[in-house]
């Protein structure tokens, strides 16, 4: 057999968690044949000389929101210059389809505006399959796996008021997410931080659960509350798996405001039990004391009613305000510990509120709903307020893996540009590189949350792991060097020591150049991969 490829002399740290052999790795028609020693006569098209680095699978990101941005930019350069090969967009809620035949389009997209860097992409689909289609289309350089938003699920059947759904919606609802399972999507996420998810019921919850279980697909939570309600949050995400059955991912779990440190190993301990129960229930995390979202996030449910106007609007009434401002009072979580990293009024990005506040010589609350009202959900925040000890202890739980929360970002283009969360850029090298020098993760174990272990909460068995037969997506490491350089202050940053990047047997990423290759597949859920791309 002639190999496409065949990667020589380097460490193989197979993504099981076991420990690095010495191994070549050959790959021919995308797909690794053969793992061992081969003669340096191999008869290969061309050869990668990994002496001294370590050759692992290509990083599953399973928690991504790269859903419009792949689109304006294929080449996912932020996620694959870190040697991620698949990612699984479609988190916390926040998708872009199915919109249902009377969405109101226009509100789904300003809710979502959080995914919605670049206002050139077109919406071109409705359907779920349309929108798996549109991304084949790009020919984007990593693999996309989807899970299907409740945001649009929701708010294109039921809009975007505080109610459930009435009898027939909900049949809609169902019968939208069951096509798009149908479709490929691997699961199903939903976000209850986020109006109009904020008013799901749990008849709703449940309802969508039943469907995601029929089709033994994943329903990732971004939870009610991260912070004083946490534990009641992951307490409604078990009751919903208990009384359905379905595969649940907790999303980036974590506690926020000094107040609640410690809460995460309370969460972990029920998750555990019920994992003991018999329940199929993990998490994720990312390696960062900071989370990224939309501002308004921080206004309670009441004031976020009625989509992106109305809730601006709302801001203009004095007695909305007043409220606002009372709940703000015993926030967990201080103005000093949110920054804001995007928005369209430039000079606000960068800075704390605490710090706009003083330049203006007013108050915090002030700042903040001014931008509110002005952007609505287009400004964005990096918050802190986390404690490594919670984050220690995620990282370290066997049943937890890695997911940035970050997108795929284009420096020279329209998706790269202000102050992104330093994830999108340094998730993977920052993991096995600090998380690993610390002692809290050994490098294979560190690499299986990467790989396999994500790989196969998204219901992805042919990927995660240097074995014949897998994909041939594949990682060449110079542990020596590696290193994140993305920090808060300058995000934008490629790794150092990420040497090559392999996405089905096409070399991406060389000597830690892009080479502008787009082989990568959309991954349809219930379909085996056979490299279509539609
Ligand atoms: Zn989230």
């Amino acid at each position: 057999m002639t190999l496409d490829l065949l990667i020589t002399g380097g460490t193989v740290v197979d993504g099981t968690g076991a420990d690095g052999v010495r191994a070549d790795v050959a790959v021919a028609g995308g797909v690794i044949v053969a793992v061992g020693q081969y003669p340096v006569e191999a008869d290969a098209a061309r050869i990668v000389d990994a002496t001294g680095k370590v050759v692992c699978p290509g990083f599953v990101d399973l928690h991504t929101h790269s859903d419009l941005t792949l689109l304006s930019a294929p080449e996912g350069r932020s996620a694959v210059h870190q040697g991620v090969t698949t990612t699984v967009i479609g988190n916390c809620g926040l998708g872009v389809a199915p919109l249902a035949a009377g969405a109101d389009v226009g509100g789904v997209r300003a809710a979502v505006g959080y995914l919605d860097l670049d206002p050139s992409v077109d919406w071109t689909w409705r359907s779920y399959g349309d929108y798996l289609d549109a991304v084949a289309a790009t020919r984007p350089s990593l693999n996309v796996a989807g899970l299907v938003g409740h945001l649009p699920l929701h708010a294109g059947v039921v809009g975007f008021d505080d109610r459930g759904p009435t009898p027939h919606e909900l049949d809609e609802m169902t019968s939208l997410l069951a096509d798009a399972l149908d479709a490929g999507a691997v699961g199903l996420s939903t976000g209850l931080m986020y109006a109009p998810l904020t008013f799901a019921r749990r008849a709703e919850l449940v309802a969508l659960a039943e469907v995601v279980a029929a089709h033994d697909a994943l329903f990732a939570w971004h939870l009610r509350d991260y912070a004083d309600e946490v534990l009641p949050a992951v307490r409604e995400a078990l009751d919903i798996a208990a009384a359905t059955g379905v595969r649940t991912q907790l999303s980036h779990l974590t506690a926020v405001g000094r107040r609640n440190w410690g809460s995460v190993a309370t969460a972990l301990d029920l998750i555990e039990a019920a994992r003991d129960d018999g329940l199929d229930v993990a998490v994720d995390m990312y390696p960062y004391l900071a989370g990224n979202a939309p501002l308004a996030q921080r206004l309670p449910a009441w004031a976020q009613a009625g989509g992106d106007a109305a809730m601006r609007a709302r801001l203009a009434d004095p007695g909305a305000v007043a409220r606002i401002r009372e709940a703000w009072a015993g926030d967990a979580l201080g103005w000093d510990e949110i920054t804001v990293n995007s928005a369209p009024d430039a000079a606000v990005v960068g800075y704390t509120v605490t710090k706009l506040a003083a330049d203006r010589g007013t108050d915090p609350d002030t700042v903040a709903l001014d931008l509110l009202a002005r952007f609505g959900n287009a400004v964005s925040m990096v918050a802190g307020g986390r404690d490594a000890g919670d984050l220690r202890a995620v990282l370290t739980h066997p049943a937890s893996v890695i997911g940035s929360d970050g997108q795929a970002l284009d420096v020279d283009g329209p998706t790269g540009q202000g102050m992104p969360h330093p994830r999108s850029y340094g998730t993977y090298p920052r993991l096995l590189s600090e998380h690993v020098a610390d002692g809290t993760l050994t490098l294979p174990e560190a690499i299986r949350k990467c790989t396999s272990g994500a790989a196969r909460r998204a219901g992805i068995t042919d990927r995660g792991t240097i074995t014949a037969g897998q994909a041939a997506d594949i990682v060449v490491i110079d542990v020596g060097r590696l290193a994140d350089r993305a920090t808060f202050a300058d995000p934008r940053q490629y790794p150092a020591g990420v040497d090559a990047v392999i996405v089905n047997g096409e070399p991406t990423i060389v000597y830690g150049q892009h080479t502008g290759a787009r082989a990568g597949h959309v991954l349809r859920a219930g379909t085996k991969d056979k490299g279509q791309r539609s």
